[in-house]
């Protein structure tokens, strides 16, 4: 049995996988699930699909893919024992991330995966079933208010922006036409950041969601044939804690500021699956150049060995790898050349490595051989 992968990553980089239940329109094709996960040892098996509803004799040879991950969500069917619902995929992330940036550090999760896997599902959710970003507004205030020491004061404030094409667009102001993008800058203290980008102080969590919902109707989709609306950006929402201590003994006051950044990426999906054409199949291939470089990216961190973390940062991760293409774009006023494909990965630079928490978390569909085994295969190389 060709077994794809079979250790799992240690460390600050955490890589899950979720299969979600199939949609109407997958029952009404009379789709097959082809997907089987072991809860002991977290590994996912992606089966071919059946030989009448292949395309070509090259199927017939196919085998199973297994592959291992730091857990493996089933979230196909309510009925079943090991369904892992929203609370579960939380408790498996969102808590110990969020244990880790009131120490004072960064963390980052991005959800990956074709339209319609469940990206933002996992990461908004639904009213009745919130995902991790409306959890993790919740247990953050919570534990705000549950901490009434008079000598911590703790500050909150949210940001959102999209990379659409390689432009950073801010999602928390109405939309302009034409689109209004914003600079990219990097401070010799602070890193990278983006000039102008608008930051709104917040105290709890329907403030959050107000604003969150509102940056989710401007954000930028498209319509392909996967999906009536396919998401062409990349949007980062970012909480920015911020905790001041105040020593009363020695008069002393001390800052911490955790940023805690969630990425819905954009689809996944490969250009030819999608009937793009034209400005749309730019569009795509932008999409998946900086899919490619986040990976990498998201892959040299796993590898690099917990003990060398903290401290001075090594130079092994790529952030600026290269890539083929030799336009330059932002940062305008940097000395440094950053390659449209790298600007995602450069922005959350402060956010991926040193002592910063990552995860990522990969969505599949539970009947779509080939963009599941892609999304397998990505986040298999990740670990
Ligand atoms: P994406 O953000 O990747 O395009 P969505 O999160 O919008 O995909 O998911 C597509 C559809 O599948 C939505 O109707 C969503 O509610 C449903 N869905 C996705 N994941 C799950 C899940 N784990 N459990 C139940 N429904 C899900």
């Amino acid at each position: 049995m060709p077994v794809e992968s079979n250790s799992s990553s240690g460390g600050n980089v955490r890589v899950v996988v979720r299969v979600r239940g199939f949609l109407p329109r997958e029952i009404e094709r009379g789709a097959v699930n082809l997907i089987e996960m072991n809860p002991r040892n977290q590994s996912t098996t992606l089966y071919p699909p059946p030989l009448d509803s292949t395309r070509g004799n090259a199927r017939k040879v196919m085998d199973k893919k297994v592959f291992t991950f730091d857990n493996s969500f089933w979230s196909f069917s309510r009925d079943d024992d090991h369904y892992a619902d929203q609370d579960d995929v939380y408790n498996a992330l969102g808590e110990e991330f969020l244990d880790h940036n009131f120490e004072g550090y960064h963390t980052c999760i991005v959800a990956y995966g074709q339209t319609g896997a469940g990206k933002s599902y996992s990461m908004m959710g639904t009213p009745e079933h919130p995902g991790l970003i409306p959890r993790t507004c919740r247990d953050l205030f919570e534990r705000i208010e549950s901490n009434n020491s008079p000598s911590v004061n703790y500050s909150v404030r949210v940001s959102y922006f999209e990379v659409y094409n390689e432009h950073v667009r801010d999602l928390l102001v109405p939309r302009r036409d034409p689109p209004y993008y914003l600079k990219v800058r990097e401070s010799p203290t602070e890193g990278p950041y983006i000039k102008d980008l608008t930051e709104v102080p917040v105290r709890g969590i329907a403030e959050v969601l107000k604003w969150m919902k509102m940056g989710d109707n401007s954000r930028t989709v498209a319509s392909t044939k996967m999906n009536d609306t396919s998401s062409r950006s990349h949007a980062v929402f970012t909480l920015v804690l911020k905790q001041i201590h105040h020593d009363i003994d020695t008069d002393e006051t001390t800052e911490r500021v955790a940023r805690i950044r969630l990425v819905d990426l954009a689809g996944s999906e490969r250009a030819n699956s999608t009937g793009a054409t034209g400005a749309r199949l730019r569009e795509g291939s932008n999409i998946n150049k900086s899919l490619t470089t986040l990976g990498r990216v998201i892959a040299a961190l796993a590898d690099e060995p917990p003990q060398k973390r903290g401290g001075r940062k090594k130079e092994v991760v790529p952030y600026r790898d290269s890539v083929s293409s030799p336009q330059l774009t932002v940062p305008h006023h940097s000395a440094k050349l950053i390659l449209p494909s790298q600007i995602l990965t450069w922005l959350l630079k402060d956010s991926l490595g040193g002592n910063s928490k990552t995860a990522m978390i990969a969505c599949i569909s539970p009947s779509d051989y080939d963009e599941t085994l892609s999304t397998l295969r990505y986040a298999d190389q990740a670990k």
